[in-house]
């Protein structure tokens, strides 16, 4: 999505407030940006003030014994992971890509591959600085505050600016994971694998393929991972530096820059069709016991393999719709939006499955079910890609799901009203108190009708 706006890079909390005194007086409406890195409009800010936190990015401490980070709202979680990692913590949750910050990973509450395991993001927050639209600093946790706390995260940068997090880190014995994947034969044989492995697991993530019919409807593919104990690795210290995490420069020959232009010819039907078959029926290579090793950056941040891969969707770009099911109807839920898409013609390129566990989050999409992210390229004739959105999100309304804002450009303020009810009205209230002149806002907060 494009959208212009007149940014600003604040250095300190000092010049974040006089900001927002100077906004007020100027009559315009504030919206945060981190990396930019949610799919829709969470960040844009159509004609008003974005205030971009990346300048400040500074990491205020670190506690190598206990794992404890506290960070700048700027810092991604890149800057994290190089930072603790050759001391033996990673970031307890981490999504797709490296580049989120601080403050745009607590505004979506932001979920990893082990979101079933470890909840999300804000389950590892011990604290947060937020500066509120009036310029008064305050510290929130689970004991201080903590509805404000519980509702800042998941907040969308709507009650103010998230200017330091105090962060709980995961303790890792080795740079590498031990990954197993699984071929699923339809849809309904990858909720079970799920289901049997997850006791085991410390990650799990699917990939569909959306054009599969017939008996391989839903096909695909798994992958189960388990975190590496020292003793598991004979060179689990060496692993753990930085180096030997970084992603490679170039993939098979190809320098990583000019990977999405190798990618462009095949976003089409014929081409994805291709890459689904070998993706489905090529066997990755693995030891004796069906599992290889990769590296914690490898695993987790597949897409940051290829930079600027958006720009292989073309002029159009793509949009993500992620669909959040519950457990009881996931399984119907998702045949039902596959078998929509291929009737209407409009599938998916790109479909990762996900386990998910309930929160208490205000705004959460956290819930006691599964969710299905689909990526589609935008057509030409882009009508039929609304409609066909818009009937994926009936479905998930319909049937007692939710709506994922970092993943969101799509879902009408009457279906996110239905769906979050009480808890939207509960976070109006909360953040009449807090703005009361409604300083902070965003294009997306005013399409779901939040503001
Ligand atoms: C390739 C890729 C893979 C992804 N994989 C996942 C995944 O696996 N799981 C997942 O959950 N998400 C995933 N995402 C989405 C991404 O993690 C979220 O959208 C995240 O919020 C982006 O953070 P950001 O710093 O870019 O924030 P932005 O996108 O810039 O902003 C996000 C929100 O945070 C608010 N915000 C930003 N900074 C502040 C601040 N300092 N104070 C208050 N509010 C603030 C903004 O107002 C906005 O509402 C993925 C995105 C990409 C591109």
């Amino acid at each position: 999505m494009r959208s212009l706006s007149r940014s600003v890079s604040p250095t300190s909390v000092d010049e974040l407030a006089r900001l927002f005194g100077t906004a007020r007086a100027e009559g315009w409406k504030v919206s945060f940006r981190g990396a930019g890195r949610s799919y829709g409009d969470a960040s844009l800010n159509t004609g008003q003030l974005s205030v971009d936190g990346r300048a400040m990015r500074r990491i205020l401490s670190f506690d190598a014994v206990r794992g404890v980070l506290e960070a700048e709202g700027g810092v991604s979680i890149a800057d994290v992971w190089r930072h603790t990692l050759p001391q033996g913590w990673w970031p307890a949750v981490v999504p797709g890509t490296m580049f989120p910050t601080m403050g745009g990973c607590v505004g979506m509450n932001i979920h990893g591959k082990n979101c079933f395991k470890v909840g999300p993001f804000g389950d590892h927050v011990l604290e947060l600085d937020l500066l509120t639209a009036s310029g008064e600093r305050k510290t929130l946790s689970r004991e201080r505050e903590p509805e404000l706390f519980r509702a800042v995260i998941t907040g969308l940068g709507l009650l103010g600016a998230v200017t330091r997090v105090k962060l709980q880190l995961k303790h890792v014995e080795s740079g590498r994971m031990r990954v197993w994947p699984l071929v699923t034969g339809t849809l309904g044989e990858m909720f079970d694998v799920f289901e049997q492995r997850m006791p085991h697991a410390d990650y799990a993530v699917g990939w569909v393929d959306c054009f599969a019919q017939g008996a391989a409807f839903g096909r695909g593919l798994v992958h189960v991972a388990r975190h590496l104990k020292a003793s598991e690795d004979p060179d689990a210290r060496r692993t753990l530096a930085v180096a030997e995490q970084e992603l490679p420069g170039d993939i098979m020959g190809l320098p990583k820059s000019l990977l999405w232009a190798f990618m462009k010819p095949f976003t089409n039907d014929l081409g994805v069709r291709l890459v689904n078959q070998a993706k489905y029926a090529l066997p990755e290579p693995v030891d004796e016991d069906g599992s290889y090793r990769q590296t914690h950056a490898g695993f987790a941040f597949l897409l940051d393999y290829v930079p600027d891969w958006r720009l292989a969707y073309g002029d159009q770009g793509f949009i993500q719709v992620q669909l959040f099911a519950p457990d009881a109807h996931a399984r119907e839920v998702f045949a039902e939006a596959l078998r929509l898409c291929q009737r209407r013609r409009v599938v998916s390129y790109l479909a990762v499955f996900k386990r998910h566990r309930p929160d208490d989050y205000l705004l959460s999409h956290g819930l006691d079910g599964w969710s299905l992210a689909l990526d589609f390229k935008v057509p030409r004739d882009a009508q039929r890609l609304w409609d066909t959105a818009a009937d994926l999100t009936r479905l998930v309304r319909d049937a007692g799901g939710t709506f994922y804002p970092a993943k969101d450009q799509v879902v009408d303020a009457g279906s996110f009203a239905r769906v979050f009810g009480d808890r939207l009205k509960s976070f109006r209230e909360i953040k009449r108190q807090l703005d009361p002149d409604g300083l902070f806002a965003n294009d997306q907060a005013r399409r779901l009708g939040i503001v």
